[in-house]
């Protein structure tokens, strides 16, 4: 468990160093077993520790007196509906945050889209951060899905490990400054679902699974 909260303060940290996040901006969490272990909330990144990381049962009863981050409902509606996941990241990139003002989906203009799991990365409608209401609405694009833009918020991603969901974070930001500018283009040509079939299809054995 000290391990696995080091992880938690490492990738939360690394998502300061990686420039997904300012102060105290976004949070990180993992399952083990029946708890989630969750970053604090309002805390400076830089100054997180182990001791401060909050532990969660899946009904979101705090077992160890460490208030979680404010999004725990975005973070246990996930786990309660995914069986498969057990790790989240939620960052405010500059990217990612820019193109969900626009509240659109990023289409399959970039055949790397295929990465989050379909032929579009979906975008979550706007709802208050810390909500029940926005912890439905990013679930609801998650289907089928492993990341999605949060509208005029962010971005999350989510995965079976904390290293490949913050690899995930970093891919949707570098998608999403691609399809920003990729946007503005007047002969950008977006890749037919028959061809994100087959890219999907190649994805599923093209990575090493560790
Ligand atoms: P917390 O510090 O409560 O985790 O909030 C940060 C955030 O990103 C809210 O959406
Ligand atoms: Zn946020």
């Amino acid at each position: 468990m000290k391990n696995l909260k080091n992880d938690i303060v490492y990738t939360s940290k690394n998502t300061l160093d990686l420039g997904l996040n300012l102060g105290s901006e976004g949070n990180v969490s993992v399952r083990r077993k029946d708890t989630i272990f969750i970053t604090p909330s309002g805390i400076e990144t830089a100054t997180l520790k182990e001791t401060l990381i909050s532990e969660v049962d899946i009904n979101g009863n705090v077992k160890n007196n460490k208030k979680p981050s404010s999004e725990i409902l975005m973070h246990l509606y996930i786990y309660r509906n995914r069986p498969e996941i057990s790790a989240i990241v939620h960052c405010h990139s500059m990217w990612a945050s820019i193109l969900s003002c626009s509240r659109k989906k990023i289409p399959s203009f970039h055949y790397m889209v295929a990465e989050f799991g379909g032929n579009d990365i979906k975008c979550a409608e706007y709802a208050t951060f810390g909500t029940r209401k926005l912890a439905k609405n990013v679930l609801k694009v998650l289907k089928e899905r492993n990341g999605c833009l949060i509208s005029n918020h962010g971005q999350l991603t989510i995965a079976n490990n904390l290293n490949n969901a913050l690899d995930l974070a970093v891919s949707l930001e570098k998608l999403s400054k691609q399809y920003y500018f990729c946007s503005f283009l007047k002969n950008t040509k977006i890749l037919s679902s028959k061809e994100m079939h087959k890219v999907l299809k190649l994805f599923k054995d093209y990575k090493i699974k560790h």
